[in-house]
């Protein structure tokens, strides 16, 4: 993939599949300084965000959250529609990449009325991974509080425990990262999420990634099904 990409892609997968680390990759790829352009969107961060700043939005969210559940879908649908109609979101880019929206089939309408012609969506990305692969890679997940790495303690440790290797940040677990929120999270994935992939199938733009290798394994194929 080349720095001047254009692509508007939906990463779709269950939590712990990687469209997150993969995603912050592809946005970051490029030549030197250059990066691939792609504006990396994850309705999961912006949701801590609003949680980390105390605002009502954040507050009414966060119980979702931590029970394992979605929030509503017209709370999330009016967050990414703000982000898409404002110049420095979505549509000021050369491209964008969904991560963790949509969620549901409502959403994914909404996604539908609100990109069509020449900002519509060129391509979803599926990433599969084992049911029981997943519960490890939740539990393992650390997060840094600063620059937003994603390390594991067991497939991805820091050299020093708990200190982002990469800005030296404290490294934080998600409060959905327990195993109780995880067993949730996989069940609303199969009950609400899995379904967007036949609704994108059915338009010929699903690709669909085995995602339970090796990071750099996954990305090389990404950056090719992405081209
Ligand atoms: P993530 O970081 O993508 O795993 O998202 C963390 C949590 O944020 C999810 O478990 C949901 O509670 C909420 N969330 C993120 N994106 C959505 C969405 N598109 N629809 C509903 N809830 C969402």
């Amino acid at each position: 993939m080349n720095s001047s990409l254009t692509a508007r892609c939906v990463f779709l997968g269950a939590p712990g599949a990687g469209k997150g680390t993969q995603a912050k990759r592809v946005a970051q790829h490029g030549t030197g300084e250059a990066e691939s352009g792609l504006t990396h969107i994850s309705t999961g961060d912006l949701l801590r965000e609003q949680v980390a700043s105390g605002s009502a939005l954040g507050a009414e969210a966060k119980t979702y959250m931590d029970a394992g559940k979605l929030v509503p879908d017209q709370l999330i649908i009016d967050m990414v529609k703000g982000k898409i109609e404002r110049p420095e979101g979505l549509g000021g880019s050369a491209g964008w990449i969904l991560d963790g929206f949509p969620r549901t089939l409502p959403q994914a309408e909404a996604l539908d009325t609100n990109l069509s012609g020449e900002n519509a969506l060129t391509h979803v990305i599926s990433f599969a991974v084992p049911e029981e692969v997943l519960m490890g890679r939740l539990t393992g997940r650390r997060t840094c509080s600063k620059c937003g790495a994603i390390w594991h303690i067991e497939h991805k440790p820091t050299s020093k425990d708990g200190v982002c290797d990469q800005c030296g940040g404290d490294l934080t677990q998600r409060s959905d990262d327990r195993p109780e929120a995880i067993g949730k999270r996989l069940e609303v994935y199969r009950s609400q999420t899995a379904p967007l992939l036949a609704y994108y199938g059915d338009r010929g733009v699903l690709r669909e990634i085995d995602a339970n290798r090796s990071p750099d394994v996954v990305f090389q194929e990404l950056l090719t099904h992405m081209q």
